[in-house]
């Protein structure tokens, strides 16, 4: 039957009147492990402060690596644009001994043996945040083979709590931590 309707399928990608519509969007993270080295782990500054002004601290290893983003921290994203009562933020980074590889399905570290809330956050370019979590000479000793990264109020001081967005082997490989050492690690995600 020729009902004189015709069916015309427009490309997604091509402008239409003023609206535009855009590429897609991805959403990629990567961690900085950057190592320093406490000369005198007696002094006050040094326990506190990565640039001691008395001895400086020295970077001794800093190293990138991907990370890989969960299930669950995309899904993550998906409540945060549908709750009006649900609180995203991210708010400790945890580590522990487990070295199996990262997955997509990983809802907690494999054994987690610590975590601390992160420092600071810094917003970067358009669509970039640094987060930034410091471990003093004195937290975190021990070995350090994955590291995590857990959001919403969900995620307490308690281990396995919150939800995990990201998970990532320790850069460059498995690190046993003493207080001879301070560690920074900074977080990179980048939406764009
Ligand atoms: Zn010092």
């Amino acid at each position: 039957m020729n009902d004189d309707y015709t069916v015309t399928q427009i490309d997604p990608w091509t402008f239409r009147g003023t609206q535009v519509y855009g590429p897609p969007i991805s959403w990629t993270g990567k961690v900085t492990a950057i190592r320093r080295r406490h000369p005198n782990p007696g002094c006050p500054l040094c326990a506190i402060d990565p640039h001691c002004p008395q001895h400086r601290n020295p970077i001794v290893d800093q190293i990138t690596v991907a990370n890989l983003i969960t299930t669950l921290g995309i899904n993550w994203i998906r409540t945060a644009l549908s709750d009006s009562g649900f609180d995203p933020a991210l708010r400790y980074m945890a580590w522990g001994s487990g070295t199996t590889a990262a997955a997509a399905g990983d809802t907690v570290l494999d054994t987690e043996a610590g975590r601390k809330a992160i420092t600071s956050f810094a917003a970067g370019a358009t669509g970039v945040m640094v987060s930034t979590t410091y471990l003093s000479p004195a937290e975190g000793n021990g070995s350090l083979a994955e590291l995590g990264w857990f959001a919403t109020d969900t995620a307490t001081a308690t281990v396995d709590t919150g939800v995990l967005i990201a998970r990532v082997l320790y850069p460059g490989g498995t690190w046993v931590k003493d207080a001879g050492y301070s560690l920074q690690l900074d977080r990179t995600d980048t939406i764009a």
